[in-house]
């Protein structure tokens, strides 16, 4: 057995501010351990990034008291799986077993890099038919390079002894059985210990969303996929105008200052000239035609566009001339067609 003595062990955690992770977090204080948290921030997060980690987080870390929240920004490295995950995709567009194995790696840097002995997560055996029954737990273990130094508190009891276990760091008998999609057993835990508010399990990632993940697959097919396009992605209303090329256009004022911020050079920007109306950026190779299909989709979401013409503005970003074009809007069936 090695001789640790117990007060000193450090575990990093990963806490998204979950009930589960919260909850797992915990369990490992309640016993004596020194733990640090990591939150990951990743381009398709729904949470509203702080400087020191996502607002759940924060709030997860405020409640438990005595652990040190760091935050990482997952970018290219974690666009370049999303695009070609070794494990495949969720329902959705969410490759769950890959995104897994990465955090735990960068996990596993970072215990390492403070002198930390093993790894805590709120994963439950069974309650995500993708990255959480036994055989993607033992593949997100033996590809993370971490294998028996990853603690699952909630259900310990029903997997192997980890290292932790086994060294005498933790006592397995106080760890938990919890298994299957209810959440009642955590909902009773997270009475038990007073903590109320937790986010709902259901949000969180933008790939497990139905339209975001068909907007998601169009990408994929036509470009290569830049932080800044995923950005676009969480905006408008998108349309695919040829295969080179496409258009967003803003749903609100909001969107519409989002989308101005986004455009690139060489983006085509367009707005309504005389009345109230979107943004709409085209992005990639557009040809007059699609400039034309471009006006008429953004002059039927303008006022007065649905029944007349619309002076509609286009210009090439970030200087370029600006164009005025007197057009019919697109009737609706038609939009449908370009419609992502
Ligand atoms: S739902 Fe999203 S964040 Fe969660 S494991 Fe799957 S890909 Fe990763």
């Amino acid at each position: 057995m090695v001789s640790v003595r117990k007060t000193k062990i450090k575990a990093v955690g990963l806490l998204s501010g979950g009930l589960d992770s919260t909850l797992a977090a915990k369990l490992i204080l309640e016993q004596g351990i020194e733990l640090y948290a990591i939150n990951f921030i990743s381009p398709f997060c729904t949470c509203t990034p702080k400087k020191a980690g996502c607002a759940a987080a924060i709030t997860a870390v405020k409640k438990l008291g005595g652990i040190t929240l760091k935050r990482i920004s997952l970018g290219d490295e974690y666009l370049r799986m999303v695009r070609n995950p070794k494990h495949g995709y969720g329902s959705g567009m969410n490759p769950c077993i890959d995104c897994r194995i990465i955090k735990i790696q960068k996990a596993g840097e970072y215990m390492r890099k403070i002198g930390a002995s093993f790894i805590v997560t709120g994963e439950v055996l069974g309650q995500r038919p993708m990255s959480q029954h036994r055989t993607a737990l033992r593949i997100i273990e033996r590809e993370s390079g971490l294998e028996g130094l990853i603690l699952r508190p909630l259900s310990a009891k029903l997997l192997s002894p980890s290292i932790p276990e086994k060294e005498g760091w933790i006592d397995r008998e106080r760890l938990l059985e919890i298994t299957g999609r209810s959440r009642k057993p955590q909902m009773g835990l997270a009475a038990k210990y007073g903590i109320v508010d937790y986010p709902c399990p259901a949000g969180g990632c933008l790939l497990t969303d139905p339209g975001f993940a068909r907007r998601m697959r169009d990408l994929m097919a036509h470009s290569e996929i830049t932080l800044n396009d995923i950005d676009l992605l969480k905006l408008g209303r998108h349309f695919r105008l040829m295969p080179q090329a496409k258009l967003v256009v803003g749903r609100n004022k909001e969107e519409n200052e989002r989308l101005l911020r986004l455009a690139k050079r060489d983006d085509v920007c367009f707005g309504p000239a005389e009345v109230k109306g979107p943004i709409g950026i085209g992005r990639g190779h557009l040809d007059q035609e699609d400039i034309q299909e471009s006006v008429s989709i953004v002059a039927r979401y303008c006022d007065g566009g649905m029944d007349g013409t619309v002076k509609i503005t286009n210009r090439i970003l970030p200087d370029g001339k600006i164009g005025m074009i007197l057009t019919e809007s697109m009737p609706y069936d038609e939009i449908q067609r370009y419609r992502i």
